[in-house]
């Protein structure tokens, strides 16, 4: 467990968290879901006594000797991990209600995935075909999206063979373009790689020895007579009925693993073959060959290839423009190409097609299915290929009916961030049909073929169901959880002769409060599988208000800037974080440093300025606790910004926001204070009210840094635990906007001191605040109000007093617009209502304000002062002088 896998857990920790403490009850579980190949395949590898492995094992993952001899049996490893993850969860401070562990291979467990499966079946999703799966031949199983190293993003196409005659044999060309057939001028070979001749259902055909692998698995006989050099391929001619004969020319570009090894040549629509021919033209060789156009595309010329290439200016194959020109052309010529007349003038879209389907009837051409992207590289280290797979098993996602139930539930679920929405729609439009079984691994037995395992992702969907009455069920014995029990428990059905009756009711009871869960927390790279199945299932089996109602979507963790990755070595272990910062800086740091959507960098050296954030933040209760003076005006600017921060932080955990939480509950509060302790007299250290601040603090983190707010709230005499106390709650009445303002017009005065001293580098003698007269006030207040600001200064300038002023109210006018632009707009709005009696303000500071800067501070109208600058003084904007 890496500490991208710890924010995943510790955002719903804090959200549990601070719903507890608003007084719900919250059910945050925690379960492992073991099956499949992984783990029997360590044990494997242990049991034959892989140095490796073994070394793996001991060193890294340090397990004990006497245990790690036992990890020949598969429960033994997943026991232990579990209980590893039980520990370092606990240690992070995770507040999981752990009666509810189990494992997805506990006996009950499975009798809830047969039940589960029932459902399915009864429905119609589960179907049995068959289908093209990824699959590794060295496994000797279908490869699910976590078996993959490599290629995880691959989609597996399906190409069309184009059959091209060549003496007695064929040679296959694999292409998605098949009406482009008119114009093809030549193969491409790579006369670097041994082809071989095969004999594929009985007929010879040249093909790459990749490509004969492949084709075995994609129920063609294939028998291998002989190989034969790339090279001696060259300049060989080859024919087809719709296209007669063409050469066979080198190409070091042919990729032997890409469908047959061999490509078909349309220099006129691709920009590659286009660019290949005219490299060995200008060489002097095979210069009599032309591109042959045959579509007619808007916005293009008389050579579609040629023309882009050129536009473009590409002069290299090896341009990394190359492939993005080749789907534009692809796409440009889909959505409105035409062929010409001679070639039957149809638009391509249904071309392609018409051209497909003569070629299998009379030419002999058949499917191949390759990858859209490739390596994809399975865990064990070997190429997935792509394998029709018989008597396979499916889920039926590519079902429009059930497609239209999970878009419909989508609908009315909470998705956050937004944006993930377009990705959940996505995906349900394009998920197609889903091989459901395994023949290794761990798992429940497949019940309509007992050979057959539910593999990983098709057994781990409705299991927050489970979470409910996981640690009731545990009691009960496993072969009397026949589905009628569930049934009774999950949909009400009564059936006679219920076992155990009491502890059912207890089950019903329980799933009835707890369910349907609010929110599921996870990554944005499972929306793609899992949190999208997760829909599927459960509109399958549960009534409507039982259907999950909201999921948030995290971003992914990066190391020092690069992608966490376990599988390349990339991680920081959350264990080792813990031990190294604590468990509340990490903690702290996870949920500061972004929003749970973005993605996160862990940098040592920004996690350790989060942990004396933590220590000042200690320090400072201490400070406060058992202070006893009496209440000033600061103390009421304080708590009134309290107020502030309170809604604020609430707000920002509502919606997931727990970077902004922190930036109001820690980062606000902590320049508050800073603030006041300034403002306080030399001889204080503040009033009582810091003590119900010291309170509200510690609540307001404890979600975030429970382990410090636990200690804090007892040295602070707080009752039972912090984790239970009250969430605090925003007084009105503890609100004063006036005094705020006045505090804000002082602090933003001290600032333009603080850069006019630093601007005009003297050592002052004195100060002079000027502060702006009456008629200002109102130019501000009509701006401030006007819906548009530009019409107001043509307002303001035809009144009469106004307009005397001339140039003075021109340029007032002017200023105020850019002042109002420029502060925020609840403090905009408080200056044009009443506003704040600014020389009262500054009069009841002065003696502050002497003590600040060590000189005499001067406090006038700006109309009856003698200085140039004290002109520009503004509402809100008093003209400093420094002399
Ligand atoms: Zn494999």
């Amino acid at each position: 467990m890496h500490v991208g896998h710890g924010r995943t857990y510790i955002v719903p920790d804090v959200i549990a968290r601070f719903w507890r403490m608003r007084g719900r009850q919250v059910l945050y579980p925690m379960a492992f879901h073991v099956t499949g190949a992984p783990v029997i395949g360590i044990s494997k590898r242990i049991a034959r006594n892989d140095e490796k492995t073994i070394r793996l094992y001991r060193d890294l993952y340090k397990v004990p000797p006497d245990i790690l001899a036992k990890f020949n049996d598969p429960l033994t490893i997943v026991k232990h991990f579990s209980d590893e993850y039980q520990r370092v969860m606990t240690a992070c401070g995770l507040s999981i209600d752990w009666r509810r562990r189990f494992t997805t291979v506990d006996p009950t467990y499975s009798k809830f995935i047969e039940w589960q499966w029932k459902h399915l079946y009864g429905a119609g999703h589960v179907i049995k075909g068959a289908h093209p799966v990824r699959y590794c031949t060295f496994d000797d199983n279908p490869v699910g999206d976590h078996d993959l190293l490599e290629g995880d993003t691959a989609e597996v196409i399906k190409f069309t063979l184009v059959m091209f005659r060549f003496g007695d044999a064929v040679i296959p060309t694999a292409t998605l373009r098949p009406e482009t057939i008119h114009g093809v001028t030549n193969l491409w070979v790579n006369p670097a790689v041994t082809y071989v001749r095969a004999c594929v259902d009985n007929k010879p055909w040249v093909i790459s020895r990749e490509a004969a692998e492949k084709l075995a698995l994609q129920d063609h006989s294939v028998v291998v007579e002989k190989e034969i050099p790339g090279k001696d391929l060259v300049d060989k001619i080859v024919s087809h009925p719709l296209c007669g004969e063409i050469p066979v020319l080198p190409a070091d570009f042919v990729d032997p693993d890409m469908a047959s090894g061999m490509v078909m040549s349309v220099p006129a629509h691709a920009p590659f073959d286009y660019i290949a021919l005219r490299d060995l033209q200008r060489q002097g060789k095979y210069t009599t060959i032309r591109p042959i156009p045959l579509i007619k595309v808007e916005g293009y010329g008389e050579v579609p290839a040629q023309d882009a290439v050129e536009r473009a200016g590409i002069t290299s194959q090896i341009d990394s423009r190359m492939e993005a020109l080749t789907q534009e052309i692809y796409s440009a010529e889909f959505a409105k190409g035409n062929l010409f007349d001679r070639y039957g003038g149809k638009p391509v879209r249904v071309a392609r097609d018409e051209v497909a389907a003569l070629m299998t009837d009379q030419y002999g051409s058949v499917v191949m299915y390759e990858f859209d992207i490739r390596p994809v590289v399975c865990r064990c280290g070997n190429r997935v290929k792509v394998k029709i797979l018989h008597d396979q098993w499916f889920l039926k996602y590519s079902d429009p009916a059930w497609k239209k139930q999970v878009s419909d539930q989508l609908q009315d679920m909470a998705l956050v961030p937004p944006e993930v929405r377009l990705e959940f729609d996505r995906t349900v439009d394009w998920l197609k049909d889903w091989a459901c079984t395994r023949r290794v691994g761990l798992g429940t037995r497949f019940p309509w073929d007992t050979t057959q395992l539910i593999e990983p992702l098709s057994d781990s969907t409705i299991y927050m169901a489970y979470y409910t009455i996981a640690h009731r069920i545990k009691t009960m014995n496993p072969n009397v959880l026949t589905p009628e029990v569930f049934e009774y428990i999950f949909l009400g059905k009564e059936s006679p002769n219920l076992p155990e009756r009491e502890k059912l009711d207890a089950m019903r009871k329980e799933f009835l409060y707890w369910y349907p869960y609010n929110f599921r927390f996870s990554a944005k790279d499972l929306i793609s599988n899992h949190l999208t199945f997760q829909i599927f299932h459960h509109v399958t089996i549960f009534p409507k208000d039982k259907l999950p109602k909201g999921m948030v979507v995290f971003g992914m963790g990066l190391l020092n800037g690069a992608k966490m990755s376990s599988s390349k070595g990339n991680v920081f272990l959350l264990e080792d974080a813990v031990g190294e910062f604590g468990a509340d800086t990490v903690r702290m740091f996870l949920m500061g440093s972004a929003e749970p959507w973005q993605d996160f960098d862990w940098r040592n050296e920004l996690v350790i300025s989060t942990k004396k954030q933590i220590e000042r933040f200690y320090y400072a209760i201490h400070e406060m606790k058992d202070v006893s003076g009496e209440p000033k005006d600061i103390d009421i600017w304080l708590t009134s910004r309290l107020q502030d921060h309170i809604e604020k932080t609430t707000a920002a955990l509502d919606n997931f926001q727990t970077r902004q939480a922190l930036q109001e509950s820690f980062f606000s509060i902590e320049n508050d204070l800073k603030w006041y302790r300034r403002r306080l007299p030399k001889e204080s250290n503040g009033s009582r009210m810091l003590r119900s601040l010291c309170s509200a603090w510690v609540r307001l983190l404890a979600p975030f840094i429970p382990f410090t707010c636990e200690k804090l709230w007892e040295d602070i005499g707080g009752q039972g635990l912090a984790s239970f106390a009250d969430w605090p709650v925003a007084d009105e009445k503890l609100k004063s906007r006036r005094i705020e303002l006045a505090e804000e017009l002082l602090l933003r005065t001290v600032e333009d001191i603080e850069s006019i001293k630093k601007l005009i580098q003297i050592t002052p003698k004195s100060i002079t605040i000027s502060i702006a007269p009456g008629w200002k006030h109102d130019v501000f207040s009509t701006i401030a109000r006007a819906p548009d600001k530009n019409l107001a200064i043509r307002e303001i300038m035809k009144d009469e007093a106004m307009r005397k002023r001339g140039k003075e109210a021109a340029d007032a006018a002017k200023q105020c617009t850019t002042l109002i632009h420029r502060l925020p707009p609840q403090i905009v709005e408080l200056i044009a209502g009443d506003g704040v009696n600014e020389r009262a303000v500054f009069e009841q500071a002065q003696s502050f304000l002497e003590k600040e800067f060590g000189v005499p501070v001067h406090i006038t109208d700006a109309q009856s002062a003698t200085h140039a600058k004290a002109a520009a003084a503004l509402p809100f904007k008093p003209a400093i002088v420094i002399e």
